[in-house]
């Protein structure tokens, strides 16, 4: 499989994500938002009662390649988080989890929010 060199990385070239296939409704999803900028799904193997993941429409491939020119995405993916808080009832709070990169677990080479709540989350991070 040909393999394209960003950061350091070595990862698989993909033409076209599986979240792109879910935005162009090419495979199924179960989508709890969308809008102009994003669109939120159920993630396929929940880690918790509710387990959401917040994608951008504007493809960025991890945070380790985000730019200047993505803060206004970004700070949408967390605004999008807080109305979804307030829609599923999550004042007991929730938490917003990032993987970029191999060491951190990414397995989806498109910049994505993990919105997890519903239960007593585990302490500490890693
Ligand atoms: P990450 O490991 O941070 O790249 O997160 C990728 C996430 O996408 C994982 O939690 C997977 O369970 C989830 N996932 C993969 N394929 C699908 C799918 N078809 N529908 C919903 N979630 C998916």
């Amino acid at each position: 499989m040909p393999i394209c060199v960003i950061s350091g990385y070595n990862f698989p070239a993909m033409s076209k994500t599986i979240f792109q296939k879910i935005i162009d409704r090419e495979i199924p999803a179960t989508i709890e938002h969308e809008d102009d900028q994003c669109i939120v799904i159920r993630d396929i193997h929940p880690q918790a009662p509710v387990h959401l993941l917040i994608i951008p429409k504007r493809v960025v491939a991890r945070a380790a390649e985000a730019t200047a020119a993505d803060e206004p995405m970004l700070g949408h993916l967390f605004t999008v988080a807080a109305l979804l808080a307030k829609k599923l009832n999550l004042g007991a709070g929730f938490r917003l989890v990032v993987n970029s990169g191999p060491n951190a677990g990414e397995t989806v080479p498109h910049l994505h929010v993990h919105l997890l709540a519903g239960r007593r989350l585990h302490e500490p991070l890693g």
